[in-house]
């Protein structure tokens, strides 16, 4: 059996992240990775897919985008090459095609056992991703054969799709960008809407990303906002990432003909039923956008920039009905059905206490309350934008400091996972 300080699972931003900062600091570590360097950014995005946020939001420890274009957005093979030079730049201990198969407590620390060989490690860092499975309602069953269902994970492009009209299934960034791409290669498309967050992509002169960036929106800590759980419930963001920085929005797919209905609640053969909640919750969006955008015009006025930026727009409200409460799919000519309704973590291999009821990993910014395991590349795991490759810069910097003051004080488990374990 290897023996280790810590190991890492996963070679996606997250996990090289941590191992620049634990190389920074002199930790002697590993990072296990099944497949290569940015894996889902290899084998589980579409074809088309552009970042939305701009390069130069891309800022990892010790790295930083210093190409030609750092207001575009880089393409899924840019993002691999990213990645890849960086963990290049500081030789990261990457153990490519190594599947970690099950974790587990031996004594002071860990087993880490793999398909290949076995670790023993003080320190484990899950870095296996946020969004690793489309979530698929069970409902979805229920739809007969003739209607091929698709993830975004397996959706590359529209060509690949039967003919015929889409239902597509959620309308956060993955869900109405695959619709106007459908839409635009000339299908019918129906997009059900549940919540999300409209923005547009540029405001008085300047990416919306950069305003919020400027704000400190997504150095928010986890520590600090009011209410975490419904903070990393949050729907991610309707952007995309264009060379003619295009606002992506419900008004937006509308004017290319797309159908917008309610959230999907059910099917039951070819019939889809949807909720009434479409006018509510784009006016939920709408307001919500409207305060975001006087908060960026107060940012304006109170730092001076007023006279460099363009005047604010006129604010559009989005136009919507309730739509209908079922659509036959086949008197409709829908063949396909793609969901894009989030995503799901699982750690079935992780048999360490500190899984919640729904199997998601309990901890206090990244920190479980087993000591020596820790988790990356959550939700608002520690910052608004820990999700975001941009997010791991702060992130993985703390829980490298965490780690290695583990070997100089004795953690005390954050008295609330305590409680939420025994609850
Ligand atoms: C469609 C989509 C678009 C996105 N767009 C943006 C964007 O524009 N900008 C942005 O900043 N972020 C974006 N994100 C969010 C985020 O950057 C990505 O989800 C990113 O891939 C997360 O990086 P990660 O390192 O946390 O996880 P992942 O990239 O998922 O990496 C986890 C790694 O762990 C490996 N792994 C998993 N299980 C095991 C195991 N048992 N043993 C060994 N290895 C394992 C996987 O192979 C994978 O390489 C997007 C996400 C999605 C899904």
């Amino acid at each position: 059996m290897n023996r280790i300080d810590t190991v890492v699972i996963g070679g996606g931003q997250a996990g090289l992240a941590l191992s620049r900062s634990l190389t920074a600091r002199g930790v002697e570590h590993v990072v296990l990775e099944r497949g290569r360097v940015g894996e889902r950014w290899r084998t589980e995005r579409w074809d088309s897919l552009r970042l939305l946020t701009p390069r130069w939001q891309s800022r990892l420890p010790g790295w930083s985008y210093d190409g030609p274009d750092p207001d575009g957005y880089m393409s899924k093979d840019e993002v691999v090459a990213y990645l890849e030079a960086y963990a290049a730049s500081f030789d990261a201990p990457v153990h490519s095609g190594v599947t970690v198969r099950s974790v587990s407590i031996d004594g002071d620390g860990f087993r880490v056992g793999t398909d290949l060989e076995s670790w023993r490690a003080r320190n484990v860092v899950v870095a296996t991703g946020d969004c690793q499975e489309a979530i698929v309602p069970d409902f979805a069953r229920g739809l007969p054969s003739d209607i091929h269902q698709v993830v975004p994970t397996r959706y590359r492009n529209p060509r690949e799709l039967p003919d015929g009209g889409v239902l597509v299934v959620g309308a956060s960034s993955t869900g109405l960008q695959l619709a106007v791409e459908i839409r635009e290669s000339g299908r019918p498309v129906t997009l059900s809407v549940g919540r999300h967050t409209r923005l547009p992509r540029t405001y008085r002169g300047r990416d919306i990303l950069s305003w919020l960036d400027e704000m400190g929106v997504f150095d928010e800590r986890f520590d600090e906002v009011a209410d975490l759980e419904s903070s990393r419930q949050q729907p991610s963001l309707q952007l995309v990432g264009t060379p003619e920085r295009r606002t992506l929005d419900l008004g937006v797919a509308r004017e290319l003909g797309i159908r917008l209905v309610g959230r999907t609640r059910r099917a039951d053969g070819h019939v889809v039923g949807f909720d009434d909640n479409l006018v509510e919750d784009v006016a939920a969006a709408d307001l919500k956008l409207a305060r975001l955008l006087m908060r960026i015009d107060e940012h304006v006025s109170a730092a001076g920039l007023g006279d460099r930026c363009p005047e604010p727009p006129p604010f559009s409200l989005i136009d919507v009905d309730d739509g209908p409460a079922t659509l036959d799919l086949a008197a409709e000519g829908i063949r396909t059905v793609l969901w894009a309704t989030g995503f799901r973590r699982r750690y079935d291999w992780l048999h360490v206490p500190v899984l919640d009821g729904r199997g998601e990993i309990l901890h206090d910014g990244g920190v479980t309350r087993w000591p020596g395991l820790y988790v990356m590349g959550l939700r608002f795991l520690r910052h608004r934008g820990s999700t975001f490759i941009d997010g791991q810069k702060t992130d993985a910097e703390e829980i490298a400091e965490h780690l290695l003051g583990r070997g100089r004080t004795a953690p005390r488990p954050p008295r609330h996972h305590i409680h939420s374990l025994i609850a």
